[in-house]
């Protein structure tokens, strides 16, 4: 059967993303603030955005990127950085100008970020100047000149000038799109594994961002401008882009930004304190961190009654901890779900209306069909894929036919990987995920791209790389089987070599938990590794973790 929304369809405008976000929906003045770089040390000062200067700053940029530096309709801007206020305003400078914004990791490797630019064609970057070094190595590579790299913050560093040297006193008009062009135009290159292989660029249309921006808008009717959001999800992936920079503005609330790469636990219980932040979009392991901290932040007195609601997303979240969670602190937790393919939501909770254990319920204008491995739709109760169809379903990947096709059926259907069941009430239960992908907290860990390292190392015949849930960490881990070359000794010394040799090539987030050694990979008769095989090796997962 095919599940439907339970909520009315909504009229998605069909506008580029800028007008949708200076539409002013919710009336909001200019004067109001919407990002504010939240004070966590004594070295960060604290600054704020209006929704004027927003606009304003955004269109003056557009006039510099298009005049100063010849940027055109269509270009690439990459960003590189942790969350900031200077973010927003670079987002919509290049969307103004008509250009496709991508947002870089900033945890990557330069080779990885050069990975990213050669591949959608960048001709820009903008980056915090802890990433200028990487920048510099990345647009080598990729034939970046090195007039092309602009910085966050105020300060010219060895003759890189921040790119607020490219703000002019004139202002462009955004540019327009046609009904036609607003749903074949891209705006953000999210990079992602997708369901399989390696990290691809998601191409989100203007209409993909304006359409789930609208269904959420309508779904979340309690989110208002007096709402003071945690500005800890990254802005570099599809939540953070989605929920925290365009959702704020759409309904005028504020976003105080936790402007670290790493998360620190005390920094946020300061800005939740300091801000009277109420609302926390945060990530399954962050649940946790608060759980297991308790009497720290008991002891260090830390206020944190303003919080009203939690949103949890990006990975699973235990329903032990969720009670836990609850328990602790008194305040609700309700899920939302999707992929960065679904610009991002597909499924969200009504704050009032939570069921435990559910990612929510089909937002407006989504439908889902949940199928068996053999292809055939399923009913209530009962566990398949999730396929989903909706306006928010990306165009497809950038210059990968083949892999979009595989996913995206000729109907529409767009194939999640992910398994799960509805329940008679539609609400939504993800069990396990189909595809190979591996969840570091909200980071992807693309197995293949570790075992092509793996198989460069001297000693090492084979490899296969799987990820093991810890329910400690509420997080995934990678852990790689290797089968060593004939004349090779396994040893305690050659796991941490093997260890440090990955972790040497890759950006920390995707570095190896741990190494087994394996007589041989097992393989199906097509030479497909058999990943489920090795999964059930239950005493080595328990070694690991
Ligand atoms: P990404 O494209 O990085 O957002 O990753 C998408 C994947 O994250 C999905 O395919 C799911 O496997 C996982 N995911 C997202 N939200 C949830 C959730 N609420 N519960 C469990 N897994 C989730």
């Amino acid at each position: 059967m095919i599940f439907k929304s339970n909520f009315p369809d909504i009229d998605i405008k069909k506008i580029g993303i800028y007008q949708f976000i200076t539409s002013n929906l919710h009336g909001i003045k200019d004067d109001e603030i919407i990002f504010i770089n939240g004070i966590i040390d004594e070295k960060l000062t604290e600054k704020k955005l209006t929704f004027g200067q927003l606009k304003a700053n955004s269109k003056k940029l557009a006039f510099g990127l298009i005049n100063k530096i010849g940027f055109k309709r269509g270009d690439v801007l990459a960003i590189c950085s942790h969350n900031h206020i200077d973010y927003p305003v670079v987002i919509f400078g290049a969307i103004a100008a008509g250009g496709i914004v991508t947002t870089v990791n900033p945890n990557n490797t330069s080779k990885e970020f050069a990975s990213q630019l050669k591949d959608c064609g960048a001709s820009v970057i903008i980056c915090h100047p802890d990433y200028l070094k990487k920048a510099i190595k990345a647009a080598e590579i990729a034939n970046i000149h090195e007039s092309k790299i602009f910085l966050f913050d105020e300060n010219e560093i060895n003759g890189f000038l921040p790119f607020l040297s490219l703000l002019s006193d004139q202002e462009i008009n955004p540019v327009e799109y046609t009904p036609e062009e607003v749903k074949s135009t891209t705006a953000y290159l999210c990079y992602s594994s997708g369901t399989t292989g390696k990290s691809k660029g998601i191409e989100i249309t203007h209409s993909n961002m304006v359409s789930n921006l609208t269904q959420i808008n309508d779904f979340e009717d309690q989110i208002n401008h007096e709402n003071i959001f945690m500005g800890s999800h990254d802005f570099f992936h599809i939540y953070g882009l989605t929920f925290l920079i365009h959702f704020i503005i759409i309904k005028g609330a504020s976003c105080v930004i936790l402007c670290k790469l790493e998360f620190e636990l005390e920094s946020f219980c300061r800005i939740i304190q300091h801000y009277k932040v109420n609302i926390a979009p945060i990530v399954p392991p962050i649940i946790l961190l608060l759980v297991n901290k308790i009497s720290l932040i008991k002891e260090r007195k830390y206020d944190l009654s303003s919080l009203k609601l939690i949103i949890s997303s990006t990975a699973p979240l235990s329903g032990d901890l969720c009670k836990e969670f609850v328990e602790t602190y008194n305040v609700p937790i309700k899920q939302a779900y999707g992929l960065t393919e679904t610009s991002p939501f597909a499924t969200a909770m009504k704050t009032h209306e939570i069921v435990d254990g559910s990612i929510g319920v089909l937002i407006p204008n989504m439908e889902c069909k949940v199928i068996s491995e053999d292809n055939k739709e399923l009913g209530y109760n009962e566990s398949g894929e999730f396929c989903f169809r909706g306006p928010n379903i990306m165009k497809g990947y950038l210059n990968n036919k083949e892999a979009t096709k595989a996913c995206i059926d000729s109907d529409g259907w767009f194939h999640t990987g992910d398994f799960g069941y509805v329940d008679p009430q539609g609400n939504f239960f993800i069990v396990d995920r189909f595809n190979e992908l591996i969840k570091y907290k909200e980071f992807q860990i693309i197995p293949s791209e570790l075992e092509s390292i793996l198989l460069t190392h001297s000693s090492i015949n084979d490899s296969a790389v799987i990820g093991i849930y810890s329910d400690e960490q509420q997080t995934e881990y990678p852990l790689a089987y290797v089968e060593l070359k004939p004349d090779k000794i396994q040893s305690d010394q050659l796991k941490e070599e093997i260890k440090d040799f990955v972790s040497q090539k890759v950006a920390p987030y995707k570095k190896l938990h741990c190494v087994h050694f394996i007589d041989k990979i097992p393989k199906s008769s097509t030479g497909k590794t058999l990943r489920r095989s090795l999964r059930a090796k239950n005493e080595c997962v328990k070694q690991c973790l």
